[in-house]
């Protein structure tokens, strides 16, 4: 129960938290999010929590009155912080990583404190401009030309669906923004090409753009997982002839499950020759091109008409930021852009209002954050730090590939590998499958690392993606011993 005499001043009245008492609380916070920073490794990475013990706990009905800051703190501390999955521990090694560094955290909380709503310059003039200049940096930073421009969104999957409703908008004709797509005979189907490896979030795009899954291609992949462009051209080529018109293809640097990056050289060839939007859904991968060396493997995203990479993924940016880059200003503007009266205002000249280039007319400030994370690690040593995880990357398949019971499924172009143990008493595939999901829930109740599984040419792989700036060489190795621990333990 709550000690009433707790209870503040500001708390008994009709106002907001009292600037000074809003200072100590934040002072006492700022320690709680220091102290769980620095004993974030004495946290099993996966809380051991079954479904609905928190409700059990926590009080489900809304307070009637004010509590106390110390009870609220208190029950974080106990219910909230020790059982939240910890992304940001280095032991997190799942899907893909997703990082807050401590000066994107210190951003976050300043954006969150100016509450700055991103819809138009004139209500937003400073975080619109840092938008527009983050924008530059980051297109900069990865090697990409001045003729994308841009803008942040919240994922990778809405960057994916704004995209393809600009391709949508871009087919001759078809005129959906003003009519619609129902009931009108005369437009055929709609085609979206993607690989057999790309993300689903691509696919929900279709659904919500009017293409639906039926209008969804995917094309076929090598036996690195990357698309095969010359099936693509023989798709668009059959579509066109069977009255489907092909609207967006979507080339993926960087695939969920093993990495795999498309030939989008290829594949832009084929888009410029077919007049078809080209789409790179580089929110894993894209990243990595801050780091000089690793352009070569994206050559050719820069002909991309759109372009999605995701800093709260590889970026160690706050979840959330997804940058979307756009070939032409314009044209997003012209697909998306609808400005009722109240917020129409007098500012003209080179100035944004996001809200005219996507869905949302309110936007959060994602820039601060960013602008705040760049300054602060600068451009070489975000670099380092990406080069390094690939390092990291590169050390463990190197262990795997040395060792002759383990097996690596796919490249490891950037800092994720996909591998299986196959012991050698072991012939049925449903029986290595079986044993390496043993190995992943035994790796995973170890609590010092959570991995996550995916599936490679029909074979269960376990997945070990780098990408926390906390993480060491002695992170990896141990992830190393684990895996090899729980393969002896659960042999057959
Ligand atoms: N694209 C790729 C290649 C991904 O791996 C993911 C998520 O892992 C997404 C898109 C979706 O990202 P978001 O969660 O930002 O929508």
């Amino acid at each position: 129960m709550s000690d009433r005499s707790e209870i503040t001043d500001s708390q008994r009245g009709l106002g907001d938290m009292d600037p000074g008492e809003f200072r100590d609380a934040a002072h006492r916070v700022a320690d709680r999010a220091a102290d769980y920073l620095a004993r974030l490794e004495s946290y099993p990475v996966l809380p051991d929590v079954r479904p609905g013990q928190i409700h059990a706990h926590i009080d489900r009905r809304p307070p009637a009155g004010p509590e106390p800051l110390e009870a609220i703190l208190e029950d974080y501390a106990r219910w909230i912080e020790p059982n939240v999955t910890h992304w940001q521990h280095p032991g997190f090694m799942a899907y893909f990583p997703s990082v807050a560094s401590g000066p994107g955290i210190l951003g976050e909380w300043l954006a969150t404190t100016l509450n700055s709503n991103v819809m138009f310059w004139r209500n937003a003039p400073a975080s619109t401009e840092l938008e527009e200049l983050v924008v530059q940096w980051l297109r900069a930073m990865m090697g990409l030309p001045p003729a994308l421009d841009g803008m942040f969104t919240d994922t990778a999957s809405v960057s994916s669906l704004l995209a393809i409703v600009a391709a949508r908008h871009a087919v001759p004709g078809l005129s959906a923004r003003e009519r619609g797509l129902a009931g009108r005979p005369e437009v055929g189907p709609l085609r979206l090409y993607l690989s057999e490896e790309a993300h689903s979030s691509i696919e929900k795009g279709a659904i919500v753009a009017g293409i639906g899954r039926e209008g969804v291609r995917r094309i076929a992949t090598d036996p690195r997982y990357r698309m095969r462009p010359e099936a693509l051209a023989d798709a668009i080529a059959e579509d066109r002839a069977r009255g489907y018109t092909p609207c967006c293809v979507v080339a993926t640097l960087g695939t969920t499950s093993s990495t795999a990056i498309d030939p989008v050289n290829r594949i832009a060839e084929i888009c410029a020759r077919e007049r078809v939007w080209l789409h790179v859904d580089a929110a894993y991968g894209g990243v990595a091109a801050i780091a000089p060396e690793y352009r070569p493997l994206f050559a050719g995203w820069e002909r991309a008409d759109s372009i999605v990479v995701n800093p709260h993924k590889w970026l160690f940016t706050p979840f959330d930021a997804s940058l979307l880059l756009f070939r032409d200003r314009d044209h997003m503007r012209d697909a998306f852009s609808l400005v009722p009266e109240y917020i129409r205002t007098p500012d003209t000249g080179e100035i944004h209002n996001f809200n005219e280039y996507g869905i949302q007319l309110g936007r959060r400030f994602r820039a601060l954050k960013l602008w705040m994370q760049i300054r602060w690690f600068g451009v070489d040593g975000i670099a380092g730090r990406l080069r390094r995880h690939c390092q990291m990357a590169q050390r463990l398949a190197g262990w795997i590939d040395a060792d002759p019971e383990w097996q690596r499924l796919a490249p490891t172009p950037l800092a994720t590998v996909c591998a299986r143990h196959v012991p050698r008493e072991l012939r049925e595939p449903e029986a290595i499958d079986v044993h390496n999901e043993r190995i992943l829930a035994e790796v995973n109740r170890s609590g010092e690392v959570f991995l996550s599984h995916t599936r490679l040419g029909n074979r269960y792989a376990i997945r070990v993606s780098i990408g926390n700036p906390r993480q060491t060489e002695a992170h990896v190795a141990r992830c190393w011993d684990l895996l090899r621990e729980a393969a002896a333990r659960t042999r057959p």
